[in-house]
């Protein structure tokens, strides 16, 4: 890791901020401590627990993407970030300690791009499993809107197959 994957980072992110470079220390933490290399395919999956800026370095870096299915949104509002290797049976989960509010977001930039990785973050064994592989599902006419669309996001309502768009939601709050 070096500043060349961190420009790399920045030019897929769009912009240099302090998100970004937490996202950047924790692809850097975990190859070093696992071992993990770009992932081509799915042998290496991140689990994410927000949706902010870092996890672009994420994607770019580790090759953990949407599209292929090693990356996982697991929408908690926290900053950490899970790593399984399928290879090995490997996994880390790295959650960023608070950061002081002092700093401007430059300074804050900085001392996380410089700050040893145990200073930024505690690291544990994720309390969640390895996912499955990512599978592809049959898809099924939404008998509404006329839709194809993945069965496992189908729903029945009033006897018909219809997609969670057509879907009236039936939630009473408990
Ligand atoms: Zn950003
Ligand atoms: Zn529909």
């Amino acid at each position: 890791m070096n500043r060349l994957d961190w420009t790399k980072a920045v030019e897929f992110h769009g912009h240099e901020c302090p998100g970004l470079a937490i996202g950047f220390r924790a692809v850097e933490a975990a190859w070093e401590q696992m071992g993990i290399t770009f992932s081509g395919d799915e042998e290496v999956v991140c689990v994410v627990e927000n949706d902010a800026c870092g996890v672009d370095a994420v994607q770019v870096l580790t090759g953990c993407t949407l599209g292929k299915g090693n990356l996982i949104y697991r929408d908690r509002g926290k900053m950490a970030f899970s790593f399984f290797n399928r290879k090995n049976g490997d996994a880390l989960r790295l959650m960023a300690k608070p950061f002081s509010s002092e700093m401007g977001r430059k300074e804050l930039q900085e001392y996380i791009l410089n700050a040893p990785v145990d200073v930024l973050f505690d690291f544990m064994n994720p309390a969640y499993s390895l996912p499955e592989l990512a599978r592809i599902f049959n898809s099924l006419i939404c008998d509404s809107c006329g839709e194809n669309t993945a069965e496992n996001k189908m729903r029945l309502q009033d006897g018909k197959k219809v997609c969670l768009d057509c879907f009236k939601k039936y939630n009473r709050g408990w």
